[in-house]
């Protein structure tokens, strides 16, 4: 048995057989390429070639199996961003044999997780497009988060933040320029392809103008899991004590996008909530560091930008306060919004503007990816010095975005204080979770009706019902529930909303008339359960 810490050995020989005999063999989960990840055995690549091959042998398993459909337009995507034609997985096949005429394979032997890293050096996507589908792929499958090995193959460097995605597996991840290295044919044992989506929350505008994801499935329950995983991971490398009374964090950039009038918005804020400010900032602090403090904040104020993502490891309670430049429209660029609006994350969310043209300072002789606009013709340059704001963009290179986003901005205090308090009323702060307050109600129990006719125009319905079973376990502050009625064969219904567990309906209710009736229980007007099965009543 192999000793506890240390992967196990391969032995050659036998694994060259297997692989030569048998072949590669993959099964995947998902219907399309966008939400598929495949798990394979003895998938190799070609570094020299730098493509994956899948070889057949007699124990090869290909599922799907989609012939030529395998290249409208890939077998899955190898980063997070959906259906990006730079992000696509496929491989070459190959007969086994073919291996008798190859390099002498080099075998992996930890199991590997296989993926694309979107953008390594902006921080918003390093967590939003990699830790988080990372942490949460590695949780998916069995034996991956405490074996495996990570591969990112889109060919970039290590990038500014690799120390986070080290954090992520006990083993250093690997570039695929070290794969080289390790030899001309390298083959898996066990290997994962592709990242779970079922984290992200926000699509960039590569198709349709940026914005929230149209079907987002985390909560800010599974992103509080994953931050205290990483907090718990960085633990140890900080410095200093954190404040000992309640604080401010503001957030600031140092090369561009600043806030002009920091020490006066320090100021203002401190004297506003009666708090500590403190301001950190990427270049003068430890990411350790930004964390800890973070952490424990009673409001976290920055400018639009990647530092924002940092806002996921606030505490329930706490604000957010987004500032945007000048002509930037907060509703049009909400990544930072969607995150702290999650169900669960129990933040509050300020987005404030500046809308005075002479408080904004523009850097028009910069270079393009950094707003500036004098490669332009003349006339455009005059359209964007004079729009009052950037219209709907796609991504990623519009340059009225690009001039407006770096912008600097003296932050106008009393708009700003008058934007923060009609969102936080009271003392902003960590508040402790309340259990409950998310959570569904179960079906209605022992649902029945019961119909009455009087005389030839005038019928009743009496609908009775049980309570959910989860109920008794719960606090909750409203119990309502809703009973639809509909006349069978009618596609409308009218629905009722009542407090006790029975109602007598007399309000058109015909005679020699079947009803469907539906009944739910809905806790605090924002959580309704499933209907129970559906009545049928004829009067
Ligand atoms: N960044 C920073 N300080 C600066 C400018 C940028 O720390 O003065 C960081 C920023 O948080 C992000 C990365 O550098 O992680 C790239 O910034 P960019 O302006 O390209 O992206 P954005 O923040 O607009 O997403």
């Amino acid at each position: 048995a192999p000793e506890p810490g240390v992967a196990p050995r391969i032995d050659y020989p036998r694994a060259l057989q297997i692989l030569m005999e048998g072949g590669t063999h993959m099964v995947c989960t998902g219907r399309t390429h966008t939400d598929r990840v495949c798990r394979f055995k003895w998938l190799c690549y070609s570094s020299e070639a730098e493509e994956f091959i899948f070889f057949h042998g007699n124990a090869s398993v290909m599922l799907p199996n989609l012939g030529a459909r395998r290249f409208q337009p890939a077998l899955l995507d190898l980063s997070t961003v959906e259906d990006h034609n730079a992000q696509y997985f496929n491989f070459v096949e190959l007969p086994a044999a073919a291996l008798r005429s190859m390099p002498k394979p080099v075998f992996v032997p930890d199991v590997a997780l296989i993926a694309n890293r979107f953008n390594p050096d902006n921080l918003m996507h390093v967590f939003h497009d990699d830790l988080l589908p990372i942490f949460y792929t590695l949780r998916q499958f069995p034996g991956l988060a405490h074996e495996a090995r990570l591969f990112f193959m889109e060919g970039w460097g290590e990038g500014a933040h690799f120390d986070l995605y080290r954090l992520l597996s006990p083993k250093p991840p690997l570039l695929r320029a070290q794969l080289k290295a390790l030899g001309r044919l390298l083959c898996f044992s066990h290997a994962f392809v592709g990242l779970s989506k079922v984290t992200t929350w926000y699509q960039y505008g590569f198709v349709q103008p940026q914005g929230p994801k149209a079907n987002i499935l985390v909560s800010g329950h599974e992103i509080r899991q994953f931050a205290r995983f990483l907090t718990e991971r960085l633990n140890g490398s900080h410095s200093g004590p954190l404040p000992a009374e309640d604080y401010i964090v503001v957030f600031s950039r140092t090369h561009n996008r600043l806030i002009l009038n920091e020490a006066e918005l320090l100021l203002a804020l401190a004297q506003e909530f009666q708090m500590k400010t403190v301001t950190v900032s990427l270049e003068e602090h430890t990411f350790a560091d930004v964390v800890r403090l973070v952490s424990s904040a009673s409001m976290l104020v920055s400018m639009h930008g990647a530092q924002l993502v940092t806002a996921l490891f606030l505490p329930r309670g706490a604000a957010v306060v987004e500032l945007f430049p000048y002509a930037v429209n907060p509703d049009h660029y909400t990544p930072y919004k969607t995150l702290a609006t999650l169900p669960g994350m129990d933040l509050q969310y300020v987005a404030w503007q500046n809308l005075l043209p002479e408080n904004t300072v523009t850097h028009p002789e910069r270079p393009w990816d950094q707003g500036g606009i004098e490669h332009l013709d003349r006339a455009e340059q005059a359209r964007i010095r004079q729009s009052r704001e950037v219209p709907r963009h796609l991504c990623c290179r519009n340059p009225e975005w690009l001039f407006r986003i770096y912008q600097d901005t003296r932050v106008d205090i009393p708009s700003l204080l008058q934007a923060i308090r009609r969102v936080v009323k009271g003392r902003p702060g960590p508040r402790r979770q309340k259990w409950g307050v998310g959570l569904f109600p179960g079906k209605v129990r022992e649902a029945r009706c019961q119909a009455a006719v009087q005389g030839a125009s005038e019928a009743r319905l009496t609908v009775s019902w049980q309570m959910p079973w989860n109920l008794k376990f719960l606090k909750v502050r409203e119990v309502r529930y809703e009973v639809w009625l509909q006349e069978q064969g009618e596609s409308t219904y009218v629905p009722h909303t009542l407090a006790l567990q029975n109602h007598t309906f007399t309000e058109n209710i015909k005679p020699s008339t079947t009803y469907l009736v539906w009944v739910r229980c809905i806790f605090n007007k924002t959580q309704p359960g499933p209907f129970a099965d559906v009545l049928v009543c004829t009067t």
